[in-house]
């Protein structure tokens, strides 16, 4: 008999297609994390709706980020991988949640401050109850772990306290507390050495990208800005490019790139060459992979379908008890 395993969520928004930042950060971490754990992945569509402008590209972003995820090595037949807005019932969650969380806790989330700040024309009520919806996320499918960066832990404390807002309310225990995953936090630096990689920035190198894409993007790239000269010495600790090269390249290649940067034995333009053949390297079989996933759509998307069925089956679980919880009048 197969032991039980522990229950994992996450969700992401569906940004796309996914960038290095994305895929190191966040993706391989969800491949791994299979191998101990009975994982859940929601493309978060309905998250997506609170900052978006247009809805035109939501299914692409789906579609590609399932695309990138499938191309991985999340398995479908292993984790349940599914779109949220597929199971309505988080929605249903969402608003009965509400009811035992004070406006004050969300309108003082320094998340919500920071997202009033950068969309102050469209400050709608959806981003206001996001922490919530992010708890139904969780608590419907009653994950056991989450992982989170340790600057996220706040955002699952507040799911935390939900819990046991409600349960004391309702003198219930059926929702259940969430442990925070601890992660590594990883942030890996945009083409301009400074920012985060992200898409709203504009200085992402995306993971499906072809490879004369990647080594152009790559040749782009922010190095060690004092060193002016190619035959000025540089400094690997400040750099961007040797930050990436640490990731993709071998400990001979990047002892040699540490030694010789700081002599000006090798100039930025060789060192960035070799990080595009390693990063084309690694990534090769990635893209040969999610090549195949596109030609057939259908069956992505029916891979979607029935993760959200597989979800809505604990999903369901959990409202008839959440409903009894409550004492709502029970419907045929
Ligand atoms: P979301 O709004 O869903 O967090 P993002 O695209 O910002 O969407 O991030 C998706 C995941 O990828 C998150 O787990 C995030 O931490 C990770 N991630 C995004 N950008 C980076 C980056 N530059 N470095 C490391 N991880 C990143």
């Amino acid at each position: 008999m197969t032991q039980k395993r522990v229950r994992v969520f996450s969700g992401a928004r569906p940004t796309g297609k996914q960038h290095l930042g994305n895929y190191l950060g966040a993706i391989l971490n969800y491949v791994e994390m299979q191998k101990d754990f009975d994982c859940i992945y929601s493309i978060v569509d309905i998250h997506a709706l609170t900052t978006v402008e247009t809805t035109l590209q939501l299914k692409e972003n789906c579609l590609d980020m399932a695309l990138d995820w499938l191309a991985a090595g999340v398995d479908p037949e292993q984790s349940i991988v599914f779109i949220q807005s597929h199971v309505p019932q988080v929605m249903e969650l969402h608003t009965l949640l509400s009811m035992v969380v004070p406006m004050g806790k969300l309108t003082d989330l320094p998340t919500f401050k920071e997202k009033v700040r950068m969309h102050p024309q469209n400050v709608n009520y959806g981003l206001l109850g996001y922490p919530v919806l992010m708890s139904a996320d969780i608590l419907l499918y009653k994950a056991e772990l989450v992982p989170v960066g340790i600057d996220q832990a706040p955002h699952l404390e507040f799911t935390r306290e939900v819990v046991r807002s409600f349960n004391y309310q309702y003198n219930t225990q059926v929702l259940l507390e969430p442990q925070m995953k601890n992660t590594p936090v990883m942030k890996v630096l945009g083409t301009d050495g400074v920012n985060k990689m992200s898409k709203s920035l504009n200085n992402e190198i995306e993971i499906a990208a072809d490879a004369p894409t990647t080594k152009k993007l790559v040749m782009s790239m922010v190095t060690d800005t004092n060193r002016k000269l190619r035959s000025d010495p540089g400094n690997p600790d400040i750099c961007n490019v040797f930050s990436f090269h640490k990731m993709f390249s071998s400990q001979e290649e990047i002892g040699m790139i540490d030694v010789e940067c700081r002599r000006a034995g090798i100039g930025c333009v060789d060192c960035k060459k070799t990080l595009a053949t390693n990063i084309n390297n690694a990534m090769a079989p990635f893209r040969e992979r999610r090549h195949e996933w596109m030609k057939k759509p259908k069956q992505v998307w029916e891979i979607l379908y029935n993760g959200a069925d597989r979800a809505r089956t604990i999903a369901d679980v959990t409202m008839a008890e959440v409903r009894d919880a409550i004492g709502l009048p029970r419907y045929r």
